[in-house]
């Protein structure tokens, strides 16, 4: 076999950011506010700045008072993690986008409740010289400021396995996503999988709509009407502006014994690239089913690796191999559902010419769960765009897609039935 993703297998990495945000970090009023939906009670970060060459770079984020930070840092590709209590971030929407010097570009944003990260992808391997946050003082605000100095390889990967495991945080606290509310219930569990999600967006429209809010809306209007049909409980990976890792969303579906697992995305493709519009449905296969597809999936991967997730402590390939075993049942029914699917939402939305496709999504990788990848459409064009933020556009697709949920668990239901009778 095996489903290699390359610097991306793996499931137990969530916990590293969790150990940050445990009882030390929360105990000094940050917890209060965590808990409390109140958003201005959140420091506030209002501007930031790079500066810098090559050498050596200072990264400075303006604050509205001082927080606590914990930073580490990721090889290949090398970045520095600023982990800190939530923060409200009012910064351009451009603020990122391209650094200087040593700093390429960074991202933040929520990484769970009460925690916020900051990502910083630096041109090579550097030097962490200096990490703090400074109170408000003679009439400057409070900031977060990083000095950074380039160094070489071997030098950063010293530095990094210096930190120490108990550093990055091995507390066991699992369950980041709000479980289904009766696992007793024995209706079918469907789990819907908003992509993306707090500090990282998804892809971008030219007009700045994010990938991530397109579909944690569309995955709302969805959840309401399958819960309306009283067949199904329904649950979320993320139902608010977080973010959730990959292999946590997978864990999330096998813990819970999912009967169905839908990721829900928005591709971007420029012009000129192929088809780039209408929607598609993938399922999991080891060799890509087509160039584009391997392209997606590669894209899609890479969600951990932008978070600042810390991949490093990952399961073998011996997993890996049990796992395609359990598999071939599950492939058989996700490829059915995505037959289903597409034969619904052909009458309410364009699809793409090749509508099914598949590839190595990390996100469908649950061996006992069916598990199928919806792109609605392409935030590169203009007519899906249109869709995408339409509400009447969510409803039909809703709708569209609850039918061929239906339709796909209605043989389950009537047997489910008959044996209770
Ligand atoms: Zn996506």
């Amino acid at each position: 076999m095996t489903f290699r993703f390359a610097s991306l297998a793996g499931a137990t990495f969530w916990v590293a950011a969790v150990a940050l945000y445990g009882p030390s970090a929360l105990a000094a009023g940050e917890g209060a506010s965590a808990r409390s939906p109140a958003t201005e009670t959140f420091p506030v970060a209002s501007e930031v700045r790079v500066g810098g060459d090559d050498r050596q770079a200072r990264f400075v984020m303006d604050l509205s008072r001082k927080v606590e930070i914990a930073t580490f840092m990721l090889a290949d590709p090398y970045r520095v993690v600023v982990d800190l209590p939530q923060v409200t971030f009012k910064l351009p929407s451009n603020a990122g986008l391209h650094g200087r010097g040593l700093i390429k570009a960074f991202r933040y944003g929520l990484v769970m409740k009460g925690g916020s990260r900051i990502v910083i992808d630096t041109k090579g391997p550097v030097q962490l010289k200096k990490a703090f946050t400074l109170a408000a003082a003679a009439g400057q605000p409070a900031r977060l400021v990083l000095d950074l100095k380039a160094t070489d390889r071997a030098s950063f990967l010293h530095a990094i396995a210096v930190e120490t495991r108990s550093d990055r945080g091995m507390a066991s606290k699992r369950e980041r996503i709000a479980p289904p509310a009766n696992d007793n219930d024995p209706r079918p569990l469907i789990v819907l999988d908003p992509g993306h999600g707090g500090i990282d967006t998804g892809t971008r429209s030219k007009g700045g709509e994010l990938e991530k809010d397109v579909v944690l809306a569309f995955a709302k209007v969805l959840r309401g009407d399958l819960e309306r049909t009283g067949k199904y409980r329904v649950a979320m990976t993320r139902s608010d502006d977080t973010y959730v890792a990959l292999g946590e969303r997978v864990r999330f579906a096998r813990v819970h014994h999912a009967a169905l697992f839908v990721s829900i995305h928005a591709d971007f493709l420029p012009r000129g690239e192929g088809q780039t519009d209408g929607a598609s449905i993938y399922t999991l296969s080891e060799h890509a089913s087509d160039a584009e597809a391997a392209r997606l999936a590669e894209a899609e991967n890479k969600a951990d690796v932008i978070a600042g997730v810390d991949l490093t402590a990952e399961p073998d390939d011996v997993a890996n191999i049990l796992v395609d075993l359990a598999q071939r049942e599950t492939k058989t029914f996700s490829v059915q559902f995505a037959r289903t699917a597409i034969g619904e939402l052909k009458v309410v939305t364009p699809l793409h010419k090749h509508p099914i496709k598949s590839a190595g999504f990390k996100v469908l990788t649950a061996p006992d769960v069916p598990s199928v990848l919806i792109e609605l459409g392409y935030m590169s064009d203009r007519n899906d765009l249109k869709h995408l933020v339409s509400s009447a556009w969510r409803r039909r697709t809703a709708a569209a897609l609850t039918q061929a949920i239906d339709t796909f668990f209605a043989p389950r239901l009537a047997g489910a039935a008959n044996g209770a009778r």
